[in-house]
């Protein structure tokens, strides 16, 4: 297909000259026409995604000397003061801050990454902002050029099925900058993009929903930019799925979802760098309600994808203390025994994740969905405790003094 384009544009080159002295009235036209037909091949012709050897090798051949990081674009989802799911107190748009602001301390932590941000709470970064003024049209043209070659192959049934999932289309305005984005990372050489959002659905008012749990949205494999985000996609499911539930909704149950209609991830075969969209659980749930975990859940869920990310371009890489457990969560030092009635949601947060890595939470019978990491103790917490009890030979009723003597030998980190 691009060769027919490159040839019309020949075409267009040579006859130009000659249709302008022939019909000088419509020359204008003839060169509008040419500047069309130049955006077009530009767009679509200029496209470089970076295949999976290409950015290992890269990352592998980063020294502190001769540094080409692995430049990672980090988009929180949604606009500063516009968009995205509300749920009583919580702002989507400001909670995919909270994890885009962790996730770049962590990358900016190591220097084989250079971390761009789209936006703050408060606004788009000003490279960004001033990009969106000033290259609107461009955007428009160069969004336009794909769509249609995108059309041109759905004719010519070069792609493959329609889209799965049921995305809200974004208005005019809003999508725009979402191109924007991409095109801005074409331009400047953006490896990976990671867009990060919080899931909800409508109908279930103020009270939770039934849905929870994380998917990883991924380019449709027709795009050019599939192979190498699959791959990458596929690492941090892996540390994500070790904790986290993955999304109960039915059309995300495969946890990592191909799409084709999505603008972040470079709809119409837009993008250049590696783009994923995670959406990293329903707002709703427990550990995001609870103020006390929220900060933790939403930085361990940073951490998580982090490492991933890590595990794309280093299989057999070091790992710190903390990647130990693969989360932040542990090691954890109780101090003090946890009554039914407790509300140290910290320490049962942490409770729960240790039965979980002993692999007695959820207790036999249930999953992750009636048993989530809640920060309270109930009926799931304490059926697994006596599970745990009996594992390590401790007569005790709820947990107290053995228990958490127990826990701090396994978990508090003195044994690592
Ligand atoms: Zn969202």
């Amino acid at each position: 297909m691009r060769h027919y384009i490159a040839l019309a544009l020949l075409v267009t080159i040579f006859t130009a000259p000659w249709l302008a002295t022939t019909f000088p009235e419509q020359a204008d036209y003839v060169f509008a026409w040419m500047k069309y037909v130049g955006d077009q091949v530009a767009a679509v012709v200029a496209h470089n995604p970076r295949t999976i050897d290409e950015l290992q090798k890269k990352y592998a051949s980063s020294t502190p000397r001769k540094p080409h990081k692995i430049r990672v674009l980090i988009v929180p989802g949604h606009e500063p003061d516009y968009g995205g799911a509300e749920f009583g107190v919580l702002k989507e748009r400001d909670m995919t801050i909270e994890l885009g602001e962790q996730l770049a301390l962590f990358l900016s932590a190591n220097e084989k990454y250079e971390v761009i941000m789209s936006r703050t709470k408060q606004e788009w970064s000003p490279v960004f902002a001033e990009y969106f003024d000033r290259e609107l049209d461009d955007i428009i043209v160069w969004q336009k050029a794909h769509k249609e070659e995108s059309l041109r192959r759905v004719v010519t049934n070069q792609t493959s099925s329609s889209p799965k999932v049921y995305h809200n289309s974004a208005p005019d305005s809003v999508a725009y900058r979402l191109y924007g984005l991409t095109k801005w990372s074409n331009e400047n050489a953006v490896d990976i993009a990671i867009h990060i959002h919080f899931n909800d659905y409508p109908g279930h008012g103020r009270i939770p929903g039934k849905y929870a749990g994380f998917a990883i949205y991924t380019p449709e494999a027709q795009y050019a930019n599939s192979t190498t985000t699959r791959a990458l996609s596929e690492t941090m499911f892996k540390r994500l799925s070790k904790y986290n539930p993955v999304s109960n909704l039915p059309v995300e149950s495969d946890g990592i979802i191909e799409e084709r209609e999505l603008i972040a991830i470079g709809a119409n075969n837009t993008a250049d760098a590696a783009s994923a969209l995670i959406e990293y659980g329903y707002m709703y749930e427990p550990q995001f309600l609870n103020i006390d975990t929220r900060g933790l859940a939403i930085k361990d869920l940073a951490f998580q994808t982090y490492l991933g990310l890590e595990d794309f371009f280093n299989p057999r890489g070091v790992r710190s203390l903390a990647a130990t457990y693969d989360t932040l969560v542990l090691p954890y030092i109780w101090r003090r025994i946890l009554p039914e009635t407790s509300r140290e949601l910290r320490d049962i947060y942490a409770l729960q994740t240790a039965l979980q890595v002993e692999g007695v939470y959820p207790p036999q019978g249930k999953d992750q969905y009636d048993c989530p990491r809640t920060g309270k103790i109930g009926p799931c917490t304490k059926s697994s405790v006596e599970v745990f009890q009996k594992k390590y030979g401790i007569e005790e009723n709820g947990v107290g003094e053995k228990t958490i003597g127990e826990l701090n030998r396994l978990y508090s980190g003195r044994s690592l």
